[in-house]
């Protein structure tokens, strides 16, 4: 193979193809996912007729500031990636679109112009990675430092779901059946367990009165003795009913995911309890890190590539979450495979990885690659194919684009609320705290 030249490394177009991909109905503190969830699949052509993959949300904020984005990567090298930072932050950000606005679907607090450019250049930074990966031969992970792990250890996602999305919904029928109180709760984990081998559980909380998801986490205690178990309500209790909860739950918690909602209720809780606080909404930036480390905040921030900004941005997070001896995970939104692909390499890299990463990929039956990831005995092996590893199924990718471009318009922006209220009207989205 012939070493490609700086000029071959240019990029010099980049595709961008929103979809709408098939999603379960699983509950949360705001609603019901709705039955297509929309996506944007980046692809990052080089001179040398390489194209690098990436993926980030795709609803329409995220679209609109995607194409200017994406035109300031055409021209220069795929490599140039600080730059590409830097000059982002001229791109203009429609603030009436974005502050201000409650993001639903990621569950991530108060939006910022800084957060949504980041979660597009993350998925543009993953492509150039991608593209320089194959075209120099490399793995991703090679180009972040090299893995210290051959594999990545995933949790099973456990959600309250209805058995199948409300009738007259067009929707794929998923294979999950309903689980609304412990024992599904219970089965739900079996079933992930027997087909993943995950031997982690998380619990997306929330959603039914506290002493409901209680019996649940001490259901699957009962079911799965000494396995690490997870409680995430998303910011759903008050101080005091965070603090009665880890009470009863201390003893089978690895971790409490964001029982309350903001760094100062948080610190609070953190203050009178001795279980560890997870978040992946109080700390979503680096600047939100100097007053929830300050305040002890929080024990372990859940990394996401998506909004933190990319892989190298991740690196940096666990670097800093290192030196202040805070732990290190990954929070997950619906995705496809090019994400898992790319949180899988960037997880290989981390020293300090303690808790297995969540990922919502096994809810997801379809994807656009040509071969699925697999989950083995709980864990994603580490890719050391050129690039993140997988190839992009064209016929797949154009399927789920015609989805899109088919929608009326109503599937475009994911709205959990909007989706709750096709069964139940008179929903709206619950004040918090809620208990
Ligand atoms: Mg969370």
């Amino acid at each position: 193979m012939t070493a490609p030249t700086s000029r071959d490394l240019t990029v010099t177009e980049v595709r961008l193809t929103p979809v709408l991909v098939a999603d379960p109905p699983l509950l949360n503190t705001q609603g019901v996912h709705q039955p297509y969830t929309p996506r944007l699949i980046v692809e990052v052509v080089t001179a040398d007729g390489t194209t690098g993959l990436g993926e980030t949300y795709g609803d329409t904020k995220y679209l609109e500031l995607a194409r200017p984005l994406a035109d300031t990567l055409v021209g220069r090298p795929v490599g140039d990636l600080n730059r590409l930072f830097t000059d982002a932050d001229r791109v203009a950000v429609d603030a009436s679109r974005v502050l201000g606005q409650v993001d639903v679907g990621g569950l991530r607090g108060v939006q910022t112009a800084d957060k949504l450019r980041l979660s597009v250049l993350s998925a543009l930074e993953v492509a150039c990675l991608d593209a320089l990966g194959k075209s120099l031969g490399l793995p991703v992970h090679a180009l972040l430092g090299g893995k210290v792990r051959d594999a990545v250890e995933y949790s099973a996602y456990l959600f309250y779901k209805y058995a199948a999305h409300p009738d007259g919904v067009a929707a794929e029928r998923d294979d999950w059946g309903a689980a609304l109180d412990p024992a599904g709760i219970v089965a739900q984990a079996r079933t992930f367990q027997e087909r993943y081998g995950f031997t982690s559980f998380k619990l997306k909380g929330g959603v039914f009165p506290p002493d409901e998801e209680i019996a649940a986490v001490r259901a699957l205690a009962a079911a799965f003795p000494g396995h690490p178990l997870r409680l995430d309500p998303n910011g759903a209790w008050s101080v005091e009913t965070s603090l009665e909860v880890a009470g009863e739950l201390g003893d089978v918690l690895e971790y409490l995911e964001d029982p309350a909602l903001g760094t100062p209720a948080m610190a609070e809780v953190a203050a009178r309890t001795s279980v560890p606080l997870a978040t992946n909404m109080c700390v979503t930036t680096f600047a939100e890190i100097k007053e929830a480390f300050t305040r002890n905040a929080v024990q372990v921030v859940l990394s996401d590539h998506h909004y933190w900004g990319g892989l190298r941005n991740t690196q940096h997070l666990a670097a800093v979450c290192r030196t202040f001896g805070v732990g290190v995970s990954m929070h997950s939104n619906t995705h496809l495979g090019i994400s898992l692909a790319a949180m899988t390499h960037v997880a290989a890299t981390v020293p300090d990885l303690h808790h297995a990463c969540d990922s919502h990929y096994p809810w997801q039956s379809e994807d656009v690659l040509t071969e699925r990831l697999a989950f083995e005995g709980g864990t994603v092996r580490v890719p050391d194919a050129p690039g993140l590893g997988v190839t992009l199924d064209r016929d797949r990718l154009a399927a789920l684009h015609r989805r899109w471009l088919d929608d009326d318009g109503s599937l475009r922006d994911r709205d959990d609320a909007a989706a709750m209220r096709v069964t139940d009207p008179g929903w709206v989205t619950p004040a918090v705290p809620r208990w």
